[in-house]
């Protein structure tokens, strides 16, 4: 175990995730409203028209596709 920085809040903390456990919540909730955007259409020109259709902003956007978090995602890139 060792001390990592929060990706969201910037708070060191220490866990196996990125980010602390008051932001997962709020991962979680992203990861839900991304999901059920996605259900409806998955073909997105951008991680930025994503970024808009969801409010969930880019760089969340790129950690939770790096880390397989949402499903079906279709961007041309
Ligand atoms: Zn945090």
């Amino acid at each position: 175990m060792e001390f990592k920085k929060c990706m969201r809040c910037g708070c060191f903390f220490i866990s196996e995730n990125d980010v602390c456990c008051n932001c997962q919540s709020k991962d979680k909730m992203d990861i839900s409203k991304l999901n059920s955007i996605l259900e409806e259409n998955n073909s997105f020109n951008s991680i930025q028209d994503l970024s808009i259709a969801s409010g969930v902003n880019v760089s969340n956007l790129n950690r939770f596709i790096s880390n397989n978090k949402i499903s079906g995602l279709n961007i041309k890139l």
